[in-house]
């Protein structure tokens, strides 16, 4: 099999748990998470979008050092690494376009987004768990708080979605 995630991924059935590297992990369609995501924003508008953005902010810093570690990666290995994870569980096709560690600066593209595509059309962008995880990430990797902006979006009729992180 062409994954190397789904290839390591371990199944416990006692526990009903799936593990990569005895990390937990679950499976969830999109539509569950849009939902989660449409409901908070009827009623916190905008604001909602930090929701999703903090839950993936966590779960960025904490496989960004574990797999920085289990692995022992670079900086620049742990962008790759953590782009083909994505990948490789369904988060459609990430790209690094730009990791630059001396100007504090990460691109991501994200082509054929499952959040966009579950969302339909939308005047902002909708991936903020991407934006939130890859933030986590760079967070990490460039030791200070970072802005992440969703310049493009499937969902905004744009042909992929991209992701700039950078420092203040
Ligand atoms: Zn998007």
């Amino acid at each position: 099999m062409d994954n190397s995630i789904l290839a390591d991924l371990t199944f416990d059935p006692a526990r009903g748990a799936l593990l990569y590297n005895d990390v937990r992990y679950l499976l969830i369609r999109p539509e569950t998470l849009i939902a989660f995501q449409k409901a908070a924003e009827e009623k916190l508008g905008a604001g909602a979008d930090e929701l999703l953005y903090a839950g993936g902010f966590t779960g960025g810093s904490l496989s960004a050092n574990k797999y920085r570690e289990v692995f022992k990666l670079t900086d620049a290995q742990s962008v790759e690494f953590m782009a083909k994870m994505g990948t490789e569980i369904g988060w459609g096709k990430l790209t690094v376009a730009k990791f630059d560690a001396a100007n504090r600066e990460l691109v991501l593209v994200v082509e054929n987004s499952p959040f966009a595509a579950a969302y339909g059309k939308s005047e902002r962008g909708v991936c903020h768990l991407v934006r939130g995880v890859f933030a986590g990430l760079a967070s990490g990797i460039f030791s200070r708080a970072v802005e992440a902006r969703e310049e493009e979006c499937l969902a905004m009729g744009n042909p992929c979605c991209k992701i700039l992180i950078r420092c203040h």
